[in-house]
């Protein structure tokens, strides 16, 4: 199956980028992606795709893109590789080779795809429990790339989106990972929604991204040491600026919702890790789903893998 893709695309196969900095790392993404597909992808002089590398600080992401579109074109394009990540040990040349090959699939149109970490380079994940993602573009992407830039195309349904390439401290996927990682895990009932607004990173315009502040009515605290009662969520995506900031794997919240958060504190404020990950919306009976995969979890299973987690910290 080819990797889902928005329905929209560049006017032409010949695609012009600026590389502000990170030569290396997006030329060798141009270069995989014209080498498999029939795009080119051509680095120069441009006002609208721009890609460059910023220290954003410890944001949960590696790689980001975002674009606005306008119907059926991509207008405007601006990838980035956060360098506060990408500068660690971890991360050799050829591994930021392939977060800049997958966030040119977003800024060519390719949305994320599950299939796993060795099948698509639009695996959400840099790195998983056991594995790194690809750091080529795959058959799937292959082919979504020549369908999607061969023919006819539909209307975009917004005018931004943002896509992000998600890490987790513990480079795991697995459910316990993301109890290690969380500074509180709560559960509680979603009471408003405030603005979108800007949320800088560090001192740099460049790191700027819109988040939607929700406030949080919180019921039981499972993990971390903080009250019961009203608790801000900064999650991102929001309306801002007469613009719908839409970003995938991002869900907003619904008023009324009963919800089980994994949160991490940064910068001042609590994060969903991993976004959409990070939730689950509670069922009737003991069960709750988690929003991004769907996954259904008793509450028991929950409590007990949360006791051996704290056992395994003492
Ligand atoms: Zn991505």
């Amino acid at each position: 199956m080819p990797t889902p893709v928005w329905p929209y695309s560049w006017p032409s196969k010949d695609i012009t980028f600026k590389i502000d900095s990170g030569t290396t790392y997006y030329n060798a993404a141009a270069s995989r992606w014209n080498n498999a597909t029939n795009v080119t992808m051509t680095s120069g002089d441009s006002d609208v795709f721009i890609a460059k590398e910023v220290n954003a600080g410890e944001t949960g992401w590696d790689g980001i893109s975002q674009r606005s579109s306008s119907g059926s074109e991509i207008t405007g394009c601006t990838v980035k590789l956060n360098t506060f990540y990408t500068s660690q040990e971890k991360y050799t040349e050829e591994i930021i080779k392939g977060i800049a090959t997958h966030e040119f699939g977003h800024a060519l149109g390719l949305k994320h795809s599950d299939e796993g970490p060795d099948k698509t380079i639009m695996y959400p994940n840099t790195f998983s429990a056991d594995k790194v993602r690809v750091t080529t573009p795959q058959q799937p992407d292959i082919e979504a790339i020549n369908g999607k830039y061969s023919s006819g195309l539909q209307a975009a349904p917004l005018d931004v989106d943002t896509e992000y390439s998600v890490i987790t401290p513990h480079y795991t996927t697995n459910y316990e990972g993301y109890i290690c990682d969380a500074d509180v895990i709560v559960e509680g009932i979603v009471e408003s929604a405030g603005d979108g607004s800007e949320h800088t990173f560090g001192d740099d315009k460049d790191t700027s991204l819109i988040y939607t502040d929700f406030d949080i009515n919180v019921k039981v605290v499972y993990d971390g040491s903080i009250p019961c009662g009203m608790l801000t969520v900064h999650q991102m995506g929001g309306k801002y600026g007469g613009k719908e900031h839409k970003v995938e794997g991002s869900t907003p919240f619904t008023i009324g919702q009963r919800v089980l958060l994994h949160l991490r504190w940064l910068n001042g404020h609590y994060y969903l890790i991993n976004e959409d990950e990070g939730v689950h919306i509670k069922q009737c009976g003991h069960e709750y789903v988690n929003v991004k995969t769907n996954n259904k979890m008793h509450k028991l299973t929950f409590l007990q893998q949360l006791e051996e987690i704290k056992n395994a910290r003492k």
